[in-house]
């Protein structure tokens, strides 16, 4: 059978996408919030360059990423073929991954330690680059995660503030996985809301909606888009 319908493009066409922006625009609505209030990036990590272009080609440009190296692996040659995307680290970093994070990403949302401000510090005095930053907060204080405990936030921003003269955008979380999501959404919310922060990444496949209500700037989904992992 050589039907269009059969064609190895169009059965790759990210229909993921469109779901997720109908929901997206759902959630917003519902929200009374506009729709260009939230950043869709879009998590493409483990999935390659045959899965992530269907995407880029229906209009997405956000992406996320939460491995300096897979990233840099896969990103260039798909950011000089197609032009205005923006790469987002979602992942861990390390400062001596700092150098190559500063160059590659637009957006990093795990600052979380001082040694990592201190390394973000230089790379963007040096490279005059300036990714958008996101203190990551472990609000479940999960003592395996990444993050900020909730009673340190306040005087860690302060410090990237202050010491390291880093511009603090806004927020993240992962809220643990057999928690209900809403009350650390709430808790990032109302942590940023007194550090005079406008942006909050929290929202992904299974709980964007909830994120959205909660106030919600970036949501970061990669399964509902993309597939399983
Ligand atoms: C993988 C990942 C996501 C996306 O998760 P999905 O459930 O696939 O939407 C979001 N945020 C972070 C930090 C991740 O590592």
């Amino acid at each position: 059978m050589t039907t269009e319908n059969s064609s190895p493009l169009t059965a790759r066409l990210p229909n993921g996408l469109s779901a997720v922006e109908q929901d997206i625009a759902h959630a917003c609505k519902e929200a009374r919030r506009d729709r260009s209030s939230v950043t869709l990036v879009a998590v493409s990590k483990t999935f390659d360059a045959d899965a992530i272009v269907p995407v880029i080609e229906a209009g997405q440009r956000v992406f996320g990423e939460n491995r300096v190296q897979e990233a840099k692996a896969k990103w260039p040659g798909l950011m000089s073929a197609y032009p205005g995307i923006a790469l987002h680290l979602i992942g861990p970093l390390q400062s001596n991954k700092a150098k190559e994070a500063v160059a590659l990403f637009d957006a990093i949302h795990s600052v979380d330690r001082p040694s990592i401000c201190e390394a973000l510090a230089r790379e963007f005095d040096s490279q005059q680059r300036r990714p958008q930053l996101f203190v990551q907060l472990n609000t479940g204080e999960e003592p395996q995660k990444a993050g900020v405990a909730p009673s340190e936030a306040d005087s860690f921003i302060a410090s990237c503030r202050e010491k390291y003269r880093l511009p603090i955008s806004g927020l993240m979380c992962i809220p643990p996985v057999n928690d209900a999501p809403a009350p650390h959404f709430a808790l990032t919310a109302k942590i940023a809301a007194r550090n005079g922060l406008n942006n909050l990444s929290m929202g992904m496949s299974a709980d964007f909606a909830i994120a959205i209500a909660l106030g919600a700037t970036h949501v970061r989904i990669g399964s509902a888009i993309f597939g399983k992992r």
